[in-house]
């Protein structure tokens, strides 16, 4: 078979540890065979951001911006262990945050389903896309402990001096404070990045908060949304058949839980962290969890959920096989070249990447996977792979399918 055209390159960033192993046999045994691969390598492994003074992380952010689409492997957020283990120049910050920062995006989670994996929630036949504000509120608060009796104001000066103040509370006795903000910027590109994506993936968007308790800070929050909603997108979501909606977080709660899926929920910062680790653990697994940054301008970052899962790669390191799950990496490429595929009007790429996706589950569903799947299946015949013969079976049913 003739190997399928690209023309746009994609922004490959490569990283660290077990994920950087699947990375390249994912690469030569599922992509390159099949795809004349065009991309503009970025070398993120935290060598190499030590070497270059973490510039290639910042030049990647750049490309993916000049191509539009990237596609990045899961990369070591250094620590103070780490700074030793690698004997770094610095403790670079995460990487996931430097590009968050430079395409100012908003990150996309939502679970890979295959049957024999299932959701804790019965109802749930589709998956939930999550997205969750990655800028301040609580993550950027101010807090204080307060002694004993004494006045707690919040106050605002303004450039030309000028001020206005709001009690916030009289103490009697000993308490605790805490002040917190957000931007008008950052919630316009979270609001954006949010009405794009349900546009893109032709799902329904919901967003909650608590506008009854909070009615000047979450409320501007739900008046930021209705006013681009109501100026930029309206119209488009009405011709694509799509409904957005405000509501109440806990009314949210429990129209997810019984909720099909199927649709995008934006949260604010804190109930983004918390309610994506509550649905990815009730669709059943961290490594079926593909995740994507997409910025206000429609930029977009694909990778998995997971981190480089250290724990493998020290026994890989050892020479001892391990049965590590690539899926959610495999998803990280389909969904760019899926994208580059629409975007480029190819066609072909789209459906390679389609076929590659199905090739992916089917050989799950038949009963063959790693160990962490084989730990929740439902599934009763089970064979359990190594991430190279994983691989491998996926490679043979994709070239059935092809
Ligand atoms: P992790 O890499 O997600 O792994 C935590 C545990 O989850 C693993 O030890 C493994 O459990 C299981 N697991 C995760 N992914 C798996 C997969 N694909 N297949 C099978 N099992 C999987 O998290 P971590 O160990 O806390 O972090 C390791 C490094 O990743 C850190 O340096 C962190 O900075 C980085 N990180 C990067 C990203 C990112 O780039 N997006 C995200 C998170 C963390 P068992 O050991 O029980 O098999
Ligand atoms: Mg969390």
């Amino acid at each position: 078979m003739e190997k399928i055209k690209m023309t746009t390159p994609l922004v490959e960033m490569d990283g660290d540890e077990m994920t950087r192993i699947l990375w390249q046999m994912i690469k030569d045994e599922l992509i390159v065979p099949f795809v004349d691969l065009k991309t503009e390598y970025y070398d993120l492994g935290l060598e190499n951001r030590d070497r270059t003074g973490d510039q290639v992380t910042v030049d990647s952010a750049e490309a993916t911006k000049k191509y539009g689409v990237a596609v990045k492997c899961a990369t070591i957020t250094p620590n103070a262990a780490r700074v030793e283990e690698y004997n770094l120049k610095e403790m670079w910050k995460s990487p996931n945050g430097t590009i968050r920062a430079i395409l100012d995006g908003t990150v996309f989670r939502a679970p890979i389903i295959v049957k024999g994996i299932e959701p804790y929630v019965k109802t749930w036949k589709k998956p939930i896309t999550l997205a969750r504000h990655a800028y301040g509120d609580v993550y950027k608060g101010t807090e204080m402990v307060i002694p004993g009796p004494g006045k707690v104001e919040l106050v605002y000066t303004a450039e030309d001096g000028s001020s206005t103040s709001e009690m916030v509370h009289q103490f009697k006795g000993a308490g605790i404070v805490q002040g917190m903000h957000n931007l008008d910027s950052s919630i316009e590109s979270f609001a954006k990045s949010c009405f794009q994506y349900a546009l893109d993936t032709r799902q329904d968007l919901w967003f909650a908060a608590k506008d009854t308790i909070s009615k000047k800070y979450d409320h501007h929050f739900k008046d930021v949304f209705e006013e681009i909603y109501e100026k930029e997108y309206r119209t488009k979501f009405v011709e694509a058949g799509l409904t957005y909606f405000y509501t109440l977080i806990d009314d949210a709660i429990a129209r997810v839980i019984k909720s099909e899926g199927g649709f995008i929920w934006a949260c604010k910062n804190y109930d983004g962290d918390v309610m994506s680790d509550l649905v990815a653990t009730a669709f059943g697994s961290l490594a079926m969890m593909t995740s994507v940054l997409v910025s206000p301008q429609g930029y977009y970052e694909y990778e998995a959920a997971h981190g480089t899962v250290q724990r493998h790669y020290y026994q890989h390191l050892k020479g001892i096989e391990t049965s590590t799950n690539p899926v959610a990496t495999i998803f990280a490429w389909t969904g760019a070249l899926k994208k580059r595929g629409e975007l480029d009007n190819l066609s072909e790429l789209v459906r390679f990447a389609e076929l590659l996706e199905q090739a992916s589950t089917k050989v799950i569903e038949s009963g063959r996977m790693t160990k962490d799947l084989a730990l929740i299946t439902t599934l009763s015949d089970v064979t359990v792979l190594n991430s190279g013969d994983f691989i491998k079976a996926i490679r043979s049913e994709l070239e059935e399918i092809l």
